[in-house]
């Protein structure tokens, strides 16, 4: 007789997953290998030593048929992964900004991984819900917001303020989200301000929206990458003669190639007369605040609407966890809301449901891992630490301006050192000078990665490339960046 679809496969695979007994030996067998791998990650080449393609070539192009064993499965994470990998949680990782993981983050992860829920509605992970209301309450407390701020946790930065550019749009009731912008003879151009420093992010969120590059003006800073309020009033002045509705500026607090901080209290000052929507990207440096001499640097941002700060940046979270503060949640509601009849439930109007506020409908369990944190390390134990990277950065700063084969670039009002080199010649044309010094100045910086013993970045401020080194790993001691410095110097007078 011939099989139906009713009968079970007896020539199937065993189905259901892996026993208890083989999750505890290989679950006790990969936090062993976590461990050792932070015990030893000093000796490994803090960027992954291979070209492009390497590992692709190591690799099956198609999937394995039948299920393999965990052994196979972690040897190769030795013996394929681990080698393709650019070590961020190691001492020397110096580049873009710095950031690392702890342990009580990581046993969030996992545990998050297991619980597996997905936070879109409140009885579909109450945990989730109300654990994200109160450790964003304590966070809050933490930087010294006021009570109006709530905070909703997305994945990264990027997407916090898309979102919060999404809820001023809404603020000015122009019907965008019933009608759209397409085909509309009634709608003006919609302008947002931000610095010439501003994150990349803030022109891919205006883009995604559908406002479009022209939408975005930036506004010129002054000599400490600072953005000119001034100028900022001037260009909102100018827009709206011309009939453009400028409805958001976005500050920064730590801008990504300097850390600079704009004058929130100026800005606040041009948004407020014109009801423009005030949103800080504090995505790098906002962490900082919670340091309590440090708490100004979030000076004005009680008159804001809105405020990203990404504890994966630098609260020793493993990405991805980023934090909207938000003065008007019932904007960013409105937005986003929608309910379909399967989604419909009893207690939707006393609870928060997370799908409410965004594009995602799941959501993953990110607050497990910040409470953890939290209660692991306790406010001292994080500000101390942001304190420890601020003190070994001035350290830094303090040796390139005493040396005079470097110089510094910008102000370190945080952990980032933004210096280049800059021997002198005599009698040099400005021109090759400038030529030079870039040049020596990518040199350096290449010779010094491709060591294996710390990884630094560059921007360019004001057309000369320029050297950043960035702290903010946790394992990040006064002796490593003593020996990035001694690398530095070793590298430049082999250049000389
Ligand atoms: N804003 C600033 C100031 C940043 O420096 C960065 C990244 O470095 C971002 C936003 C984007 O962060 P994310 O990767 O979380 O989107």
């Amino acid at each position: 007789m011939s099989k139906t679809i009713l009968e079970p496969d007896q020539d199937s695979p065993p189905l259901g997953g892996m026993s208890a007994e083989e999750f505890r030996r290989y679950g006790y067998e990969i936090v062993d290998w976590i461990a050792n791998y932070f015990e030893r990650i000093e000796t490994l080449p803090v960027l992954a030593q291979i070209e492009p393609g390497d590992l692709k070539a190591q690799l099956p192009s198609t999937p394995p048929e039948k299920g393999e064993s965990m052994e196979a499965i972690l040897s190769d994470i030795d013996r394929l992964i681990l080698p393709a990998l650019t070590h961020w949680c190691h001492p020397s990782f110096f580049a873009y900004f710095a950031t690392s993981t702890s342990a009580p983050g990581i046993f969030g992860e996992l545990l998050s991984a297991a619980f597996d829920v997905k936070s879109m509605l409140w009885r579909t992970s109450p945990a989730s819900t109300e654990l994200e209301e109160v450790v964003l309450d304590w966070l809050r407390q933490m930087l010294g917001l006021d009570r109006g701020m709530s905070g909703f946790v997305y994945d990264t930065a990027s997407v916090s303020s898309m979102h919060a550019i999404a809820a001023a749009r809404e603020g000015i009731e122009m019907r965008i989200r019933e009608e759209g912008m397409s085909g509309r003879k009634d709608l003006p151009l919609l302008r947002v301000y931000a610095s010439e420093q501003a994150h990349s992010s803030i022109d891919k969120g205006i883009i995604t929206l559908g406002l479009g590059q022209r939408s975005l003006r930036k506004i010129p800073c002054d000599s400490e990458f600072r953005m000119d309020a001034r100028a900022l009033s001037t260009a909102i002045e100018e827009d709206k003669r011309n009939g453009i509705v400028p409805f958001c500026v976005v500050a920064t607090v730590g801008t990504t190639s300097t850390s600079s901080i704009d004058p929130v209290p100026d800005i606040v000052e041009v948004c407020e007369p014109h009801a423009m929507w005030l949103h800080v990207d504090a995505a790098y440096a906002g962490s900082a605040a919670i340091v309590p001499e440090m708490r100004h640097v979030l000076k004005g941002c009680h008159r804001a609407d809105s405020l990203v700060l990404n504890p994966h940046k630098w609260l020793f979270t493993p990405f991805d966890l980023s934090v909207l503060y938000c003065r008007h949640l019932d904007l960013l509601r409105r937005a986003f809301s929608l309910v379909p009849e399967y989604l419909r439930t009893p207690e939707q109007e006393n609870v928060r449901s997370g799908s409410d506020y965004g594009v995602q409908l799941g959501r993953r369990f990110r607050s497990l891992k910040l409470w953890m944190i939290v209660r692991y390390f306790g406010h001292e134990g994080l500000a101390a630490r942001i304190r420890e990277h601020c003190r070994l950065a001035r350290m830094f700063a303090s040796w390139v301006e005493q040396s005079p084969d470097w110089e510094l670039m910008a102000p370190t009002p945080f952990a980032l050192v933004c210096f280049r080199a800059c021997p002198l010649i005599k009698n040099e044309a400005e021109d090759a000078r400038a030529k030079r010094l870039d040049g020596l100045n990518e040199e350096i910086m290449h010779r010094v990665n491709s060591t294996g013993k710390a990884l630094l970045s560059h921007t360019k401020l004001l057309d000369k490339l320029t050297l950043r080194l960035s702290i903010g790993n946790i394992r990040t001691t006064e002796k490593h960046v003593r020996q990035v410095w001694e690398l530095l110097n070793q590298q430049l007078q082999a250049l000389l």
